[in-house]
């Protein structure tokens, strides 16, 4: 008998024994099927103890040993060792965050039997055509192949019992190939970039690129900075391609809203012959479980892939690269509260990997790590498309101008001179629906959440208020609840309404709105932009989601109606935030030839930060900012970890935070323990909030004063108060 130690998902940081004979060194890194208390859950082995277990404790045996998939290698169990001691999150619950769902399931895999089958290029093109219009369990089959261009098996079946014999005839009629799920481990021949689509790098791009690659070999943290447009990813393409020559493997992180298929395009077209996977929440559970073991077998040459492909086991990793390395999607917000970014650098270096991280904008901490040294600077200073001017950005005063619907008058000359132009518009604002508010000019009554401290947000197409933070949804009322007055005023202005003011300012121009509401269909985002470059527009109204990364070659112009609301915030970040999303919808000005022009209209046109931006500043604006926080001991320059309680009453939650408080160790040195406070947004979906900010300008005293902490917390029975430790927070 040997004693097998079992990392378990509970909210215990501890690993459990079990009994086993059949096991050996390799197990190590597998899930095992265990009973816990009356449950039967997987567990992953972390340890394996070839001593016989103390008789008189009657170990409980291991139920199974899945030996289905191969074991979780050492690097990974390592990774995540590294993950629950800094976050301070049990291993266990550490392990199940990083394993594909799939893999946290009771159920054995079934890998020799699943087939999965791709569709053909005749089965995209022609099919469809082909299919008479009353099979309609053939065409919805086609549709989802064609859509998802893999289906396995288990997908197949689920949309009926007759679709498998379905598709054994398209795959006799060659409109798709059936393949077993390559799981095994195959040598790979070095892959080749496609010459053809690559640039001719500009002198920055050329410089990045000789200075990466000729870097001794072994760890080395990158910082590519440049604006939108200036060959980042590019570089990224030169330095992936020396890896997967040497039959390396890369990994290439995302934040969320630019995983697109273009993106994933761009990267198949240049390495044609390479296998490249995705890994994002959105993928199916089988989908996701293929690419996972696709990559740890070491067939994929690279996982392009979100926050959670940090953790992907890949043997032969030889680069990563993080883009948009600032973005705030690569923050885990619940559960293992990690930083994707930061768990990247932490694995390049104990892969003894390069790593790359790349953004317009860093995150100060970043940039503070690259003016100190710890990473290298590597600037593109130019945009890399030639004679795209930077754009030119103009302040319009909101003290002095009157505004018409949210428009001032400067503004308004400046979109109809597009249209005549036959150019085209972009008006930004951060906030969608119709107005932010509903009032009542009688008795002053506000639409506000009955489950959250915010407003419900006005949507007048849909006749609707709706929170934006906990999705409670209401039917607009006629009249006010509170005093009956039927003169219900929405206040402010979101997108929705901008839309229907333009409408009513430039009717003869084709508008078209851009955001969360608008795209909710699938590919809506996709063929919306599709008109967006086939110039059947004249003026796009939208949120950050057209910030980012599209080219459109005939927009001069981008309006910033009202971006105020980041410069005097209560959260530290919000600045940095604000300069980070104006720099990035500056640039959508110009992508082109014609230079392009930025109206923002501000009460504050005098403000530091307008003044960086104006110049397309980043360094300027950092330095600002990086001087600000020091002086007030922020970070960069001190670190924090935030305890988050949430109740059914404010009370108790600043209660438990207070006995927390209270446990905490005495006279820790170095360590500033604030006093329990409700969170900016106190409540949230029917929970009150409170948290309690611990800061240090050490790092390791902070790591060592948790570590105390959170052991003398865990004994601590708490009743009615759901708590968490959010080391790095972001939202403060
Ligand atoms: P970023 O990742 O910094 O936003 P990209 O690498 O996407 O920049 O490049 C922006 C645009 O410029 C793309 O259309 C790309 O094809 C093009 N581009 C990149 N490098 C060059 C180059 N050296 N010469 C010409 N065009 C380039
Ligand atoms: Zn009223
Ligand atoms: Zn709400």
């Amino acid at each position: 008998m040997k004693i097998v130690q079992i990392a378990i998902d509970v909210p215990l940081n501890t690993h459990f024994d079990y009994a086993a004979d059949d096991v050996n060194a390799e197990d190590i890194g597998r899930r095992a099927l265990v009973s816990f208390g009356r449950r039967l859950v997987v567990g992953v082995i972390v340890g394996i103890v070839n001593q016989a277990a103390d008789p008189a404790f009657k170990l409980k045996p291991v139920k199974e040993v899945l030996r289905d998939t191969p074991p979780l290698p050492q690097e990974i169990l390592k990774l995540a060792r590294f993950c629950s001691g800094y976050y301070h999150y049990p291993l266990g619950q550490v392990l199940a965050a990083i394993l594909p769902q799939r893999l946290r399931r009771t159920q054995a895999i079934n890998t020799l039997t699943e087939s999965c089958y791709t569709a053909t290029e005749v089965g995209l093109a022609t099919a469809l055509d082909t299919l008479p219009k009353r099979a309609l369990i053939k065409r919805k089959l086609l549709v989802a192949l064609q859509v998802q261009r893999t289906l396995a098996r288990s997908a197949v079946m689920q949309l009926s019992p007759s679709a498998g014999s379905m598709m054994r005839e398209f795959v006799a009629c060659g409109w798709a190939l059936e393949s077993a799920m390559p799981l095994t481990a195959t040598r790979n021949a070095a892959i080749l970039p496609a010459q053809a689509a690559a640039h001719v790098l500009n002198t920055d791009q050329q410089a990045a690129v000789t200075t990466i690659l000729g870097a001794p070999p072994g760890f080395a943290s990158w910082l590519l900075h440049g604006v939108t447009g200036s060959g980042k990813t590019e570089v990224y393409l030169r330095a992936i391609a020396e890896v997967l020559v040497r039959n390396g493997q890369a990994l290439v992180l995302v934040p969320e809203i630019n995983l697109t298929p273009q993106l994933e395009a761009r990267f198949k077209a240049r390495f044609p012959d390479a296998t490249i996977v995705s890994l994002h929440s959105n993928l199916g559970e089988r989908e996701r479980l293929k690419h996972w073991l696709m990559a740890q077998a070491g067939t994929a040459h690279m996982v392009l892939g979100t926050r959670l492909a940090v953790f992907v086991p890949l043997p032969r990793l030889q680069l990563s690269v993080v883009d948009e390395e600032h973005d705030g999607s690569f923050k885990q917000q619940d559960g293992m509260r990690y930083s994707a970014r930061d768990v990247a650098v932490f694995r390049a270096r104990e892969a003894r990997v390069p790593i790359i991280l790349g953004s317009a904008t860093p995150a100060l901490e970043t940039y503070h790590n690259a003016l100190s040294g710890r990473y290298k600077l590597l600037e593109l200073k130019a945009r890399a498309v030639r004679d795209a001017a930077p754009p030119a950005v103009h302040y319009i005063d909101l003290k002095r101008e009157k505004l018409i619907e949210g428009f001032s008058a400067p503004l308004i000359t400046a979109i109809k001179q597009r249209i005549k132009r036959g150019e085209q518009s972009l008006l930004f604002i951060n906030r969608r629906g119709f107005a932010p508010v509903l009032l009542c000019s009688e008795c002053g009554w506000l639409s506000g959440c009955p489950r959250c401290s915010s407003r419900l947000v006005v949507h007048l197409k849909e006749q609707r208020l709706r929170c934006h933070h906990c999705g409670h949804e209401e039917r607009l009322p006629h009249h006010c609840p509170s005093c009956g007055n039927v003169d219900l005023a929405p206040v402010g202005q979101g997108t929705q309404r901008l839309e229907a003011a333009l409408e009513r300012l430039f009717p003869e121009a084709r508008i078209l709105r851009v955001d969360r509401d608008s795209t909710r269909r699938k590919n809506s985002l996709a063929n919306m932009l599709e008109k967006v470059h086939a110039q059947e527009i004249d003026i796009l109204v939208g949120t950050q989601m057209l910030a980012k990364g599209h080219d459109f070659t005939k927009l001069t112009l981008v309006g910033v109606l009202n971006a105020d609301g980041g410069l005097y915030s209560a959260d530290f970040r919000a600045a940095e935030h604000l300069f980070a999303q104006l720099l990035q919808v500056a640039g959508r000005a110009g992508r082109a030839a014609d230079s392009g022009e930025v109206l923002v209209q501000t009460a504050f046109p005098d403000h530091a930060l307008f003044a960086a931006l104006q110049h397309g500043d980043y360094a300027q604006f950092a330095r600002t900012a990086l001087a600000e926080r020091e002086q007030a001991g922020l970070p960069p320059f001190s670190f924090q970890a935030m305890l988050r309680a949430e109740a059914a009453t404010l009370d108790s939650a600043l209660k438990f935070l207070r006995t927390a408080a209270a446990l905490a160790p005495p006279k820790a040195k170095n360590i500033q323990i604030y006093d329990p406070v409700p969170a900016l947004m106190a409540r949230l979906a029917g929970n009150e909030r409170a948290q309690l900010m611990i800061e240090s300008r050490s790092r390791g005293a902070l790591q060592k004063f948790l570590g105390t902490w959170m052991t003398g917390l865990e004994a601590h029975k708490t009743r009615n108060v759901r708590w968490a430790l959010d080391v790095d927070p972001l939202d403060t």
